[in-house]
């Protein structure tokens, strides 16, 4: 009889923080039920993570990382661009030959697998992955698509798509989305897909396909939030689909301090440093600002940001990775004298900074975000309520999410991704004043803020819920690995009965997942 210790799942994110740091979370929710997983990436995404990995084999979990050579300056990239958060400046052009490389390690992770004495039971890929499709069919492999943004969102773009919304509204006409569960208002702007942009139809027609042909997919999400969107998403597309989040919720990731504060990049500040100033402020005081690993504010925008925080006269802790690459930036910081006024009540992390360690911290009691799915999760899982400022992709669904639908949130009054504002002085959609304005109306002691701050509560209670034992999302990765190792014991039975095929698949043709193995996993 096989064993849970005798499957072997392989992981595939997308080279970028934000997608990384859930799979990876994934991977370790499903180590901790027996299976052996591998995640696979490229050498500076692997550097980025090992401490994360290292943190939980020690704990135990069958966790291992595999890199495969990135093909970037084949493609015009320079040398150690392997991840979305370093293209900018001169790369940024690069999207396109950036994304092309990651699709080259569909060679390499075919020879990997190959080579393995035994089949995985399962690939989970990236929706941004598509590549490993033709993998995965040639040896007969199931495969998931794990989308990282939300049900919401992507149930939006489903409808919008299937009711030929994008083809007949102009690029800011606004438009409620049609057949959706709540009322959703937007434009074309504010409810892109991803890969819906002219250029890349190819790219974005691979990852439709990809899709359509998954085994099932995964979300990190819960039911207690999400539930009627991701049912309707998985009746729309007629897939199995899975909500095992927030993956950060689970007890599996309460990591021992120093995992916790190297998450998705060794943080470049000392994690300790941050704890002992949070300690020295009272409960709920401090508001956390960050717009994640990609998003960037224009320099009169993060301007009248900076301006705001100053006048609010709150504490608040500041991520500012564009301390490191822009001059404008550290002008404003240093010769402008920013954090010499400020620095009685406020930190500034230049750099990355360990966002869970900061948002767990019982004095934070507000979060300005760009609504990143990630953070959006994070802070929910935490019961902090949000200052919500999205600026790309699916950011401004979140927003939705979490001030429309969910109530814990106060919007910032960003409108639109900043590439549809060409001048400088169109940039600023939020001047000082109303970040002023909206960090009081978050922090301050009104009935509504007090409202915000207990469904924030209640929210992180369900969301904790969910991860345990007997929980929505607890019990849908279970009833993920049991129907994949079924699925894959089915295609190796039906490989063996495929004499060409087998003798094609070479040494690790025959090799059974023992449906017995999916069978014990614990309900
Ligand atoms: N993050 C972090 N430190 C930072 C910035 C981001 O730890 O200084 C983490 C954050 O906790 C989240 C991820 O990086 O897990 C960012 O993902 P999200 O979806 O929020 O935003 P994205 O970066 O993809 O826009």
């Amino acid at each position: 009889m096989g064993t849970l210790s005798e499957l072997h799942f392989v992981m595939v994110p997308h080279p970028a923080q934000g997608h990384i740091i859930p799979m990876v979370d994934v991977a370790r929710l499903i180590g901790a039920r027996g299976p052996r997983v591998t995640v696979v990436t490229t050498p500076v995404n692997a550097a980025r993570n090992r401490a994360t990995v290292d943190g939980a084999r020690r704990a135990g979990l069958p966790l291992e990382l595999l890199e495969l050579p990135f093909s970037g300056p084949q493609h015009g990239l320079p040398e150690g661009i392997e991840a979305v958060d370093q293209l900018t400046g001169h790369e940024l052009g690069m999207f396109l030959s950036f994304f092309h490389a990651t699709w080259n390690l569909a060679g390499p992770l075919e020879e990997y697998i190959r080579a393995l004495p035994r089949l995985p039971v399962c690939l989970v890929a990236d929706m941004c992955n598509p590549w490993t499709a033709a993998v995965c069919e040639r040896l007969g492999i199931p495969r998931l698509v794990m989308h990282c943004p939300s049900a919401y969102f992507q149930l939006a773009v489903n409808c919008l798509t299937a009711h030929g919304v994008y083809d007949r509204v102009d690029e800011m006409e606004p438009f409620e989305v049609p057949g959706f569960p709540v009322r959703a208002v937007g434009t074309k702007a504010t409810f892109r897909g991803f890969f819906q942009y002219p250029g890349v139809e190819k790219e974005y027609r691979d990852t439709i396909e990809a899709e359509a042909t998954a085994d099932g997919l995964l979300f990190n999400t819960f039911r207690g939030i999400e539930g009627t969107f991701l049912d309707a998403y998985a009746s729309a597309l007629g897939k199995k689909t899975w909500a095992v989040g927030p993956t950060c919720a689970s007890s599996t990731m309460a990591d021992d301090a120093d995992s916790k504060a190297g998450r998705g990049k060794p943080a470049d500040v000392d994690a300790g440093h941050i704890v002992s100033w949070l300690d020295a402020r009272p409960p709920a005081s401090v508001l956390y600002v960050s717009f994640g690993s990609i998003s960037q504010l224009t320099t009169k925008q993060f301007a009248k940001l900076a301006r705001g925080l100053e006048a609010s006269g709150r504490p608040f802790v500041w991520a500012i990775k564009e301390a490191k690459a822009d001059a404008a930036v550290r002008a404003l910081l240093d010769e402008e004298g920013f954090e010499a006024r400020v620095k009685d009540r406020a930190l500034l992390v230049r750099g990355w900074a360990p966002q869970v360690t900061i948002l767990s911290h019982p004095a934070v009691g507000g979060f300005l975000t760009h609504c990143g799915w990630n953070g959006t999760l994070e802070t929910l899982s935490l019961g902090v309520p949000t200052l919500t400022w999205p600026t790309i992709a699916d950011q401004f669904c979140s927003e939705q999410l979490l001030v429309d639908v969910l109530g814990v949130g106060v919007r910032s009054g960003a409108k639109l991704p900043a590439w549809y504002l060409p001048t400088e002085a169109e940039g600023v959609q939020v001047e000082s004043g109303d970040v002023e304005k909206a960090v009081a109306e978050l922090m301050g002691d009104t009935p509504e803020a007090a409202a915000r701050r207990s469904r924030a509560k209640e929210l992180a209670a369900k969301a904790r819920t969910a991860m345990e034992e007997g929980g929505s999302s607890y019990s849908d990765l279970t009833d993920m690995i049991r129907y994949v190792s079924e699925l894959s014991r089915k295609r190796s039975l039906e490989i063996d009965a495929m004499p060409f095929a087998a003798a094609e698949l070479g040494s690790n043709k025959g090799e059974k997942i023992e449906a017995d193995a999916a069978l014990s996993v614990q309900s």
